[in-house]
């Protein structure tokens, strides 16, 4: 049942709306130019930086003071001067930010907004994994995360990843050791077949996102639009089969690009300044990068290769969610400081490690 967060009044700062929780998100408020001008407001009341996600809901993202992925995202946040972070993405994206950051004050519209492919693995399994190593006498593997993971999870890691740098991370270490590679199994598909190593051991996580971007579906797509270059996202484990599928032929290569989503982003500007790209482009990835796309080259015509790829958790950062977030100062991430400070290490060293590309 819907419970009432705020009362409506005459007063200027709730006139925006009545915010009601439901099992689904916080609804109840129309994005308006009125809502608009009160988010401004708070934000600026709350010295708060507003970063959203290229997988936000348009409304979000125009609201923001950046947009982008969640990397470039964490490093704005750890650069910009304002002491508060609002985080509009899902809930492992604004601990990497407080990871980054644990001095400020991080916060994200709606806590539940989690993460499939984050929540296929926990601390104590990957601990487990572990551990059929060493109680077996053997040496410790060395972790591999991908970076769509929990803090947790990343104290427990060696190395995060993107994709964008997955394949060079793996190479950095002795080819004799064994690797343990999570949560994305596609991912791990892919950096096996171009590491060829065989002690690369793979957790058999998932994106439910990427459930609906499937191999023959993409396929198809491809097929029946052969004047279309396709745009692969990787980064957002619902994509990374289709990075698999590229990679054994099994779709055009030559019309198939593997773009992080700030490269999409400059393939679609280049592509409307030379007047010479592509007309169409099949974009695989949660859908909400079409506006970002759309907004970046108008004169392309940007199609879903699914248009019910669309990520539940990260449309639960509804505008009535932002608005109680800023009103409330909720809800704040924390991440304790022994697992912060492992988190960042395994972070860190992803960052240094061959070009870690636009993040998820
Ligand atoms: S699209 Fe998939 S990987 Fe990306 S945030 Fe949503 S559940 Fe996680």
């Amino acid at each position: 049942m819907a419970a009432r967060a705020a009362a409506t009044t005459d007063d200027p700062a709730t006139r925006a709306g009545t915010v009601e929780r439901t099992e689904a998100g916080y609804v109840g408020v129309r994005a308006d130019a009125e809502w608009a001008r009160e988010i401004r407001r708070l934000a600026e009341e709350r010295d708060a930086v507003l970063l959203a996600h290229n997988y936000q809901l348009p409304e979000i993202q125009d609201v923001a003071d950046h947009t982008g992925d969640s990397l470039a995202l964490s490093r704005i946040a750890a650069e910009s001067r304002a002491s508060t972070i609002v985080f509009c993405g899902v809930h492992f994206m604004a601990e990497t930010a407080k990871i980054l950051s644990p001095d400020k004050t991080v916060l994200i519209p709606d806590e539940r907004a989690g993460c499939s492919l984050a929540d296929s693995i926990t601390a104590e399994q990957l601990r487990d994994w572990k551990a059929t190593f060493t109680d077996a006498g053997g040496t410790a593997p060395t972790v591999v995360s991908y970076v769509n993971t929990t803090a947790e999870v990343k104290a427990e890691t060696d190395i995060c990843c993107t994709s964008s740098n997955a394949v060079d991370v793996v190479r950095s270490i002795p080819a004799d050791q064994d690797v343990l590679f999570c949560p994305d199994q596609f991912l791990g598909a892919h950096v096996k077949r171009e590491t060829g190593r065989e002690n690369l051991h793979i957790w058999a996580g998932e994106c439910h996102v990427h459930a609906g971007i499937n191999g023959p579906e993409l396929a198809d797509r491809a097929a029946a639009n052969p004047e279309a270059d396709l745009f692969i996202h990787p980064e957002c484990g619902c994509a990374t089969s289709a990075l698999y599928l590229a990679g054994d032929g099994t779709l055009p290569q030559e019309r198939v690009k593997i773009l992080s989503t700030g490269g999409m982003l400059d393939a679609a500007r280049e592509s409307a300044a030379q007047q010479t790209g592509p007309h169409s482009v099949l974009v695989a990835t949660e859908v909400g990068m079409l506006h970002q796309l759309r907004s970046a080259a108008p004169e392309i015509d940007f199609r879903a290769v699914n248009d019910r790829a669309s990520c539940r958790y990260m449309k639960m950062i509804t505008p009535a969610a932002l608005l109680r977030c800023l009103r409330e100062g909720a809800d704040e991430v924390e991440v304790p400081a022994e697992i912060a400070e492992r988190g960042r290490g395994a972070v860190e060293r992803m960052v240094a490690i061959g070009r870690p590309g636009g993040g998820e």
